[in-house]
């Protein structure tokens, strides 16, 4: 065993390496362990990157196919599946490696294998002893699949199967209409699949706000996708031809390939907690308290690993803070002003409260929409479908939640991140000049519409 390091962060996701990189970057001797030959964890490798490049591809594939007319452009696009992958792959390749030099750039030494605690001040990877005075465990999260239904990533997907299959299936259900389930729909049913979703609540990605989710119901269904919802499936059967599933109260469903996307949980295995005599809670998560610290005070766990939404940049954050909190200073984290994007078409992007979880608060609030249909550049773009919804202090003005469906959301809500971060009022978004024409004079309108009246409505 060498000299002792400052820190050793567990995992390479999002979480892991910002934390890494900004615990050298303060000085720190640093090194991050990660268990699989590349880095970058979920995100990188089975999750926001993969995902965006397919759905990026299958949109452009889609858009030429049936709108290309319109736009005055000729002759059928041909598919090239295969191709497709490939490209996404080599994406990923380049940030695997990137994050690789931006380690020796900052001086992060890189083990790798699998960590396991041996005491509370020592791991052992692959045989050797490592010892730190201060750990970061960022280990993430894995899919949850259903107890009568494991993953078999041949007919029975999880989202990592999803990302890399061979050929584009004739017919597949989705179990759970979630932002990762309703994302990888998208995907293959723009380029062809039938995609149908069984939903066990009665409203699709229920973290949104409710006139947000019903709103990107109806445009997907009307882009060929079919939800089914308050139904629960309570078994399945796999042969030859596919899976079929049984859904609460006898009927039944069939499809080449099922992806079960009921959710993450977090992964603890392997890091032998028992040694530490840390136990997670009910739902497999490390308690931590207000500093990330687990009950070893120079132990911390950070990104999808404890309680939180399951989100990149949720982990990059508290890796970030939790760095600097080791290195002594005092970052801050607002939970409230961490956004979320769905990267459907179009895309959402929700930042802040909504307005059931505002009135549940007893907040005083008022409400506005604004929509794209009335905004010049979603006109000239022919993508015109969706609104902003803004929520704020019926009597501050403070902007309390901003809402977004519309092409680009996931830009357009950074804005409206800052103006909540920052606490800023209706009045201060509908009097900032924003350029014209873009998207972004909808959240200008729709605060004009919360003080006043919109221009263009
Ligand atoms: C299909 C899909 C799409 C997604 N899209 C988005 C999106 O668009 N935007 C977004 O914000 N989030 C998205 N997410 C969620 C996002 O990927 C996670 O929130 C994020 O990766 C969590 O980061 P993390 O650092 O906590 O953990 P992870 O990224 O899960 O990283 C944990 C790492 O720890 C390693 N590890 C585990 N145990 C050990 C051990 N004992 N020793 C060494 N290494 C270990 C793992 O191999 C892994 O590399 C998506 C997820 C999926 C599945």
């Amino acid at each position: 065993m060498g000299d002792p390091f400052d820190v050793i962060v567990i995992g390479s996701g999002p979480g892991g390496y910002v934390a890494a990189i900004r615990a050298a970057q303060l000085g720190l001797k640093t090194a991050c362990v990660e268990k699989e030959k590349t880095l970058g964890g979920t995100c990188l490798n089975v999750g926001c990157i993969p995902s965006k490049c397919l759905l990026q591809s299958s949109e452009m594939y889609a858009q030429y196919l049936h709108e290309g007319k319109t736009h005055g452009i000729e002759g059928n696009p041909t598919l090239n599946f295969p191709q497709m992958m490939k490209r996404k792959e080599s994406v990923i390749a380049g940030f695997n490696t990137g994050i690789g030099a931006l380690f020796k750039k900052n001086k992060v030494t890189s083990i790798t294998g699998t960590a396991t605690f041996k005491d509370p001040h020592t791991i052992t990877v692959e045989g050797k002893e490592y010892s730190s005075k201060n750990f970061i465990i960022a280990t993430g999260s894995e899919p949850t699949p259903l107890p009568f239904l494991p993953f078999d990533e041949k007919k029975v997907l999880s989202s990592t199967g999803a990302l890399a299959l061979k050929e584009v299936p004739k017919k597949m259900i989705v179990i759970g209409a979630g932002i990762i389930g309703v994302e990888l729909g998208s995907v293959y049913s723009r380029l062809g699949t039938e995609v149908h979703f069984v939903e066990f609540l009665d409203k699709i990605c229920p973290t949104l706000d409710s006139a947000i989710s019903k709103a990107l119901q109806e445009t997907l269904t009307k882009q060929g996708l079919t939800f089914q919802l308050s139904s629960k499936v309570t078994d399945a059967k796999i042969d030859p031809s596919g899976v079929t599933l049984t859904i609460e109260g006898g009927k039944t469903l069939t499809a080449e390939k099922v992806l079960v996307a009921i959710g993450r949980r977090p992964y603890t295995q392997n890091l032998a907690l028992e040694n530490l005599q840390i136990t997670p809670d009910k739902r497999g998560f490390i308690p931590i308290d207000n500093n990330f610290r687990t009950t070893h005070p120079h132990i911390y766990a950070i990104g999808d690993l404890v309680d939180g939404p399951m989100l990149a940049h949720k982990a990059s954050e508290e890796g970030y803070a939790v760095a600097e909190l080791i290195s002594g200073l005092s970052p801050k984290i607002e939970y409230i002003a961490i956004p979320s994007v769905v990267y459907t078409h179009p895309e959402v992007g929700a930042v802040g409260l909504t307005e059931a979880e505002a009135k549940a608060l007893n907040l005083p609030i008022k409400t506005s929409q604004f929509p794209f249909k009335a905004n010049s550049r979603a006109r000239c773009s022919g993508d015109d479908f969706g609104f902003v919804k803004l929520i704020a202090d019926k009597n501050t003005d403070t902007l309390l939640g901003v809402h977004i469906i519309a092409p680009h959301a996931g830009e357009l809500i950074a804005e409206a991140t800052l103006a909540i971060q920052t606490k800023t009022t209706a009045k201060a978004l509908a009097h900032t000049c924003h350029a014209h024409p873009t998207l972004s004079e909808a959240l200008k309108e729709a605060a004009l519409a919360l003080i006043s009246k919109p221009i263009h409505l």
